[in-house]
């Protein structure tokens, strides 16, 4: 058996042709005889509410519960682009919401599951805006908008995020290594598995004597990427054609 993870669709009307990529994998043989599937992350590139009456969040509901309802636990961590995510689209669209930080026990290896982003210390402006939009009564106040005044706000958002991705330095936007050996040590786990960072890897190194992995999920915007973890290997691939 294997389990799948996938990050960073930032899936959008802008892009339909990933979208389809990813109701097609969902659909696939593959995703379907997995022992869990996980979504760590950035599913969407910007969601405003359970109660979006756009076409896009109910595409990713009919796939994610089919593949729910084929037997296949599937759950749902938010990266910064959803983390409005609620329990409300979770129960329609068959998901287990993950809290960031989980361990989880893939294929018999305890394995801390994390979208990416708070491993990114060195990046100061961020973490500083992450920590506002994350209270409780922000989101309640972002949530109490009109849906047209909330669409208006992620426009917005996103074209902060790009002048700020764009004036930022790479290294400052990658995680910080002691970050990343804090997190694991507080876990006490050898395995990471995150994504945000777009930089898909397997990275090995020493954490306290033991060998240590970091794996790093790829984003989608030009094409499909999956991690695969089964008992002896594990595996990133990135493809353009899911084979249902
Ligand atoms: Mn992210």
């Amino acid at each position: 058996m294997s389990t799948l993870f996938i990050a960073d669709l930032h899936l959008d009307d802008e892009r339909p042709a990933i979208t389809t990529l990813f109701e097609q994998f969902l659909a696939s043989d593959e995703a379907r005889t997995a022992s869990a599937f996980y979504i760590l992350g950035d599913l969407v590139e910007a969601w405003i509410g359970d109660d979006d009456d756009a076409e896009l969040p109910t595409r990713i509901a009919i796939a994610t519960r089919r593949l729910s309802d084929a037997g296949v636990p599937v759950y749902f961590m938010a990266g910064n682009r959803d983390f409005l995510l609620g329990d409300a689209f979770a129960e329609r669209a068959g998901l287990t919401l993950l809290d960031d930080g989980t361990v989880h026990d893939i294929e018999g290896v305890p394995t801390l599951l994390m979208h990416g982003d708070v491993l990114c210390t060195d990046d100061v402006a961020y973490q500083t805006v992450r920590a506002q939009v994350r209270t409780p009564a922000w989101k309640a106040q972002i949530l109490s908008m009109p849906l047209e005044a909330r669409r208006a706000f992620a426009a917005k958002a996103r074209s902060d995020s790009k002048s700020h991705t764009g004036r930022t330095d790479e290294t400052i936007m990658d995680v910080n290594q002691a970050a990343v050996e804090t997190a694991m040590r507080s876990a006490g786990v050898q395995r990471l598995v995150h994504g945000h960072t777009h930089r898909p890897a397997i990275h090995t190194f020493d954490l306290d004597g033991r060998p240590a992995r970091r794996i790093v999920l790829g984003d989608w915007y030009d094409q499909g990427s999956v991690l695969t973890i089964d008992a002896t290997d594990a595996q990133l691939r990135g493809f353009h054609n899911a084979h249902v």
